[in-house]
């Protein structure tokens, strides 16, 4: 499979910022992650298409750079489309996983599952908010099964110490690419 890996982000756009106990920037989660991901999917035999690989944005307009993410899918004819991101919120409590997909597309859902039930077996101790139906904006211009997984929350201080470590970027970046690894497997 040819698989579309969007760290989420970058550049001028730093997405969610966590503040407490220090601050932490999604951008650079989000390609830290991405990037270990390549390279695990890489050694299964698989090719990977980054839309960033360093800390930049594809355009200084928010909504060019997401309309340009999804054309480089579509430009490179990846079969799948995956978008990773940490989540916020206005209260420091909320926590967990949970996976976006593409409602209009039955395969979107699928991707979404196998990922999300990856997460879940290897953050079993994390709470798993499941998968939900959205209409994002990136999503519309894409024609290939597609989801957005939110890693957990940076607003949370517990999970901004556990997205911070490298030790569980790696850990999330293989559950990820095993969630891609058994959607594969189906198709
Ligand atoms: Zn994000």
């Amino acid at each position: 499979m040819k698989i579309a890996l969007d760290p989420g982000h970058g550049g001028i756009f730093p997405g969610a910022i966590g503040l407490a106990p220090f601050e932490l920037r999604e951008k650079d989660v989000t390609l830290a992650i991405c990037t270990k991901m390549s390279n695990l999917l890489k050694k299964q035999g698989h090719k990977v298409i980054l839309t960033r690989e360093r800390d930049l944005n594809l355009d200084n307009n928010f909504t060019k750079d997401l309309r340009m993410r999804a054309a480089l899918a579509m430009q490179t004819k990846s079969d799948v489309f995956v978008s990773v991101h940490c989540n916020a919120y206005s209260d420091p409590n909320p926590e967990g996983i949970e996976t976006w997909y593409r409602a209009e597309n039955k395969r979107s859902e699928t991707l979404a599952r196998t990922i999300q039930q990856a997460m879940a077996a290897a953050f079993s101790d994390h709470l798993n908010r499941g998968v939900k139906a959205k209409d994002l904006l990136m999503f519309r211009h894409l024609e290939i099964p597609a989801c957005h997984i939110e890693t957990e929350y940076l607003t949370n201080p517990t999970q901004l110490e556990f997205l911070a470590s490298d030790f569980n970027q790696e850990k999330i970046a293989q559950a990820l690419t095993q969630g891609i690894l058994n959607f594969a497997a189906l198709a």
